[in-house]
């Protein structure tokens, strides 16, 4: 069963949530009005609100204990609600805590019109959800549980509360970024529908437009036989693996969505399997070492790279791999024209997590490798480790880096995040004969590539890497080679 999409119009005035409703109706099935965020002036002109017969219509006023807006009297709430009876809203959404009168409730209901029963906790699944629930659905024709999620393995309790529920009329919301996969896998959880918002992509709330629900994540199109897969890590929100995975299933018509997984710990996602067909994960920070340590079966890379980038679920139970190390070559060989590196001298900067699994990709292409890092003891070890050298990441190094210097990796935080306007190799004067690759892909052009390519160097940056890292995963999770040469995100 497909899931509608309810798009949350939250307006000052009636205009400006026909306007939000017109630039997403090609993705919208019914609509959410939050009377509480009209101007009061606005509630005379419900009564002929143009989408009435044209999608579904709910009608929403919302108080400040509940995440609302609407601070009138009990009074007002009643005469607001006497007034909409004659009106063609198809639901009205009242809080557990604030019946109407029974008399009032009954008669609109006479009339066709449907109560959805709401409770919001802003501190997380309240232990007697199950039991408010169907209290709730007794006097109501579903209940809509939306409760603030605190850390990922909230999300199992959401799932099982859910499944507890499957003989009810229900929805299950979670609120926050760790919710975001509540939204998208509504239909996993039983959900009459999904709520949407009008800002574009997904925000601090976890709340997500209309368009990137449907035509991302199809969520009109999955079903509950269908698989499951993501990325897991923290942060998550900046990944591209969503677009990527999800634009190679749509295009090959694989019955998956590909959905990003904000986490603590990778065994909380592990534990969704319980109600989720989770059939493959991108595993990227801080999860990698977890993810090589919790497989029941690791290939050769992931042995010697101590990391996994990528979990396939089989018969088993989940099998490591590590693309990340294809993804780096690849890129390279291209540039360098060989299917080998015989005699290429490299010098790779860093000794982080990334670091391992390129300096012995290079070592197996047959390449020599000159390991640099600021913490010199690290390099060494890793250098001593994997059959390379090492040298502090400093000027004092200048002439061992020039005898390494055929290609140069950067493979340090250093030119993303906070530190975006940080080159680690400042020192360094570019000849213009040195292939410049750094793995960071956000910014594609780093300060360590902008000075190499202004020596002249060719370069090759992080999202080649990332593109072909993720190939190589989406024919390890689905059989078939991704259907596009290149991707466009
Ligand atoms: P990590 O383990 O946190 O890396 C830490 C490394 O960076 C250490 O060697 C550290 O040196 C060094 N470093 C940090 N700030 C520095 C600075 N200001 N100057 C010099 N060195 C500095 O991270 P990681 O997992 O290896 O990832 C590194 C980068 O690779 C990230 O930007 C990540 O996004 C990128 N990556 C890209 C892809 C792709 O597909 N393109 C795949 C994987 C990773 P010390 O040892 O001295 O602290």
């Amino acid at each position: 069963m497909s899931l509608p999409v309810c798009l949350v119009l939250s307006g000052r005035t009636l205009q400006e949530n026909l306007e939000n409703y017109d630039r997403f109706r090609a993705w919208v099935d019914m609509v959410e009005v939050r009377a509480d965020k009209l101007a009061p002036e606005e509630w005379q002109k419900l009564g002929t609100w143009p989408l009435f017969g044209v999608c579904t219509n709910l009608l929403t006023l919302r108080r400040p204990e509940d995440g609302g807006d609407f601070s009138g009297s009990d009074q007002e709430r009643l005469q607001f609600y006497q007034n909409r009876l004659e009106e063609a809203w198809d639901w009205w959404d009242l809080e557990e805590q604030h019946p109407l009168p029974r008399s009032l409730e009954e008669a609109y209901r006479a009339k066709g019109g449907k109560i959805l029963r709401s409770f919001h906790d802003f501190h997380g699944p309240p232990h007697d959800a199950q039991q408010r629930a169907r209290n709730m659905i007794e006097d109501s024709d579903a209940v809509k549980i939306a409760v603030f999620v605190k850390d990922s393995s909230q999300l199992w309790d959401l799932f099982h509360l859910s499944q507890e529920l499957r003989d009810i009329n229900h929805i299950v919301i979670g609120i926050g970024p760790y919710g975001l996969v509540t939204r998208i896998l509504g239909a996993a959880l039983g959900s009459l529908w999904t709520y949407a918002t009008s800002e574009l992509g997904s925000n601090s709330l976890g709340q997500i437009d209309p368009r990137t629900l449907k035509e991302v994540y199809r969520v009109d199109k999955w079903t509950l036989t269908d698989a499951v897969y993501g990325v897991v890590g923290n942060p998550i929100h900046h990944s591209k693996s969503p677009l990527f995975h999800n634009n190679g299933f749509r295009e090959l018509g694989f019955g998956a969505t590909y959905v990003p997984f904000l986490a603590d710990r990778l065994a909380d996602v592990l534990s969704l399997s319980d109600y989720l067909n989770l059939k493959g994960l991108s595993v990227t920070l801080p999860f990698k070492e977890q993810a090589a340590q919790v497989a029941a079966l690791v290939e050769e890379r992931v042995r010697v790279c101590k990391a996994a980038n990528t979990l396939v679920h089989t018969t088993k139970g989940w099998v490591a791999h590590n693309t990340d190390t294809i993804g780096f070559i690849k890129p390279l060989l291209r540039q360098i024209g060989s299917g080998n590196l015989d005699g290429i001298k490299v010098s790779v900067i860093g000794s982080g997590g990334a670091t391992r699994g390129i300096v012995w990709v290079l070592r197996q292409y047959g390449a020599r490798v000159l390991v640099l890092n600021r913490t010199f003891n690290k390099a060494q070890i890793l250098a001593a480790e994997l059959g390379a050298e090492a040298a502090p990441l400093s000027a004092d190094s200048l002439e061992r880096l020039d005898a390494f210097s055929d290609v140069i990796v950067q493979t340090t935080s250093a030119g993303m995040g906070t530190q975006i306007d940080v080159d680690p190799l400042e020192f360094y004067p570019w000849k213009g004969s040195e292939i410049a690759y750094d793995i960071i892909y956000a910014p594609p052009r780093t300060k360590f590539l902008q000075r190499a390519q202004e020596k002249g160097c060719p370069t090759i940056n992080g999202v080649a890497m990332f593109v072909e890292q993720a190939k190589e995963q989406f024919e390890l999770f689905t059989g078939h080679e991704y259907p596009f040469e290149d991707p466009n995100f």
